[in-house]
């Protein structure tokens, strides 16, 4: 294992970064190991912050093998440099020791709704510019899934208190447990001087299996248990219906909180999980049972039964995945886990703002709304998606958005 500054010292700055070239939010990784490298660790920090002011955070939790590290050349025949780690380093130094310049108000008052990865990054960027910023809240603290859905032990909650600081000493106006599209509509917003309004509100409506035993007192949906699992009484054991990330992160907190024997069931096979290699990696070495080919076709209440599922090769090479109801299986549990994924919330139909099919914010490329002044990005655009996309949309949006205030 190699040191941080040794491992930068790997990076062989290449002239077409392909490393760069693969993450969202085009991070320039050479120019910041150059800076780093020279000891310029400041402003290597801030350079990275200005590119994703939530570099602190997707440097700890972004599908490094899908961007980063899985496209840095020297991996092609040894092992490629982990830049996340490096930047993981500069960045919390970097929150943890910034002088804030002083900024100029420009008088535009500008409201933001939700306060997870998008709202985060909106606010920021809006307070360096000199906007007067509103921030809504459903919640009672910033973060959306940073703070209610991603276990501690995978990210520091401290980061988000930083990030809160950093608001607080910028200006921000924060109304937390306020959620926007109930008690507070879109439309209320304008006349109280208000030039425009940027939704992330995330998607954190857990998707049901629409099957019978849904609502029996032992079924949880992960992104709920995932808030407060110390609210919830487990038992011995648990079987989680969905094998992606959130899947992942629930089986991994029950092994933890509830000791409890954790079965994921999927109804395809290993090769075709959508959870992060790595984190699935750790899940087995936690003890985490991965029951593939079953289609969870009932919950009982002492167990979760299962239809067989055949893998058919098709004649062009592509797999079907087929039940097979001659055989059935009944998993054990003292409590089942939903996992299969997210949509958005409700509060959204009194947004005022064309939906989508799923009920996603319809928005064009510069996150523009069809209803002048409101603007979107992050899972509430796009569906659940990572913390860097919703960075890296957010960031482009944002463009839009301070040429709108400024000329409208
Ligand atoms: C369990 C879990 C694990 C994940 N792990 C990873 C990972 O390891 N790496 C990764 O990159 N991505 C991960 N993701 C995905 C990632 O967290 C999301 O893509 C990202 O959080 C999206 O950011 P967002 O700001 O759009 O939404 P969110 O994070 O959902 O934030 C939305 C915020 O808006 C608030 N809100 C909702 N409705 C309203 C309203 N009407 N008014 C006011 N506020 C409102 C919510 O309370 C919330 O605070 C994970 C997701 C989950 C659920």
């Amino acid at each position: 294992m190699y040191s941080i500054k040794q491992e930068a010292q790997r990076c062989l700055k290449c002239k077409k970064p392909q490393c760069s070239a693969h993450c969202p939010a085009a991070t320039p990784i050479p120019e910041v190991m150059e800076l780093f490298l020279s000891g310029e660790i400041k402003k290597a920090g801030e350079m990275l912050f200005i590119n994703n002011p939530l570099s602190a955070v997707t440097s700890a939790i972004c599908p490094h093998e899908r961007n980063c590290t899985g496209h840095c050349v020297l991996g092609v025949k040894g092992e490629p440099v982990r830049f996340y780690a490096i930047e993981e380093y500069i960045s919390r130094f970097f929150l943890e020791t910034v002088e804030l310049p002083h900024i100029e108000k420009n008088g535009i008052r500008v409201a933001v709704a939700g306060a997870g990865p998008a709202g985060i990054t909106m606010t920021l960027l809006l307070l360096l510019h000199g906007y007067d910023v509103t921030l809504f809240e459903a919640q009672d603290a910033i973060g959306g899934v940073l703070r209610y859905g991603i276990p501690p032990f995978r990210l520091s909650r401290d980061l988000l208190d930083m990030y809160m600081d950093i608001m607080l000493r910028l200006g921000v106006n924060f109304r937390p447990n306020t959620r926007i599209g109930t008690n507070i509509l879109i439309e209320d917003l304008f006349p109280d001087g208000y030039k425009a309004v940027f939704v992330s509100a995330g998607t954190g409506r857990p998707n049901k299996l629409g099957l019978i035993g849904e609502t029996l007192g032992h079924v949880h949906f992960a992104v709920d248990y995932l808030k407060s699992p110390e609210a919830f009484k487990l038992g011995r054991r648990v079987a989680i219906v969905g094998a992606g990330n959130v899947a992942i992160d629930a089986a991994r907190t029950a092994i933890r909180r509830a000791h409890s024997h954790v079965s994921i069931l999927h109804f395809m096979g290993e090769n075709e999980m959508t959870a992060n290699r790595d984190e699935v990696e750790m899940a087995e070495l936690e003890g985490v049972e991965f029951i593939h080919y079953a289609q969870t076709v009932r919950i009982l209440p002492n167990a979760v039964r299962c239809v067989r599922v055949r893998r058919v090769e098709r004649e062009d090479g592509s797999a079907a995945f087929e039940e097979d109801y001659s055989e059935t299986f009944d998993v054990p549990a003292d409590s089942v886990i939903i996992a299969i994924g997210q949509g958005p919330g409700a509060d959204m139909n009194a947004a005022g703002v064309r939906l989508t099919q799923r009920g996603l914010l319809d928005v064009n490329e510069w996150g523009e709304t069809d209803t002048p002044g409101v603007f979107a990005a992050g899972d509430i655009v796009s569906g659940p998606k990572t913390v860097i996309e919703a960075v890296a949309f957010t960031k482009k949006v944002f463009r839009k958005m301070d040429e709108y205030l400024k000329n409208t």
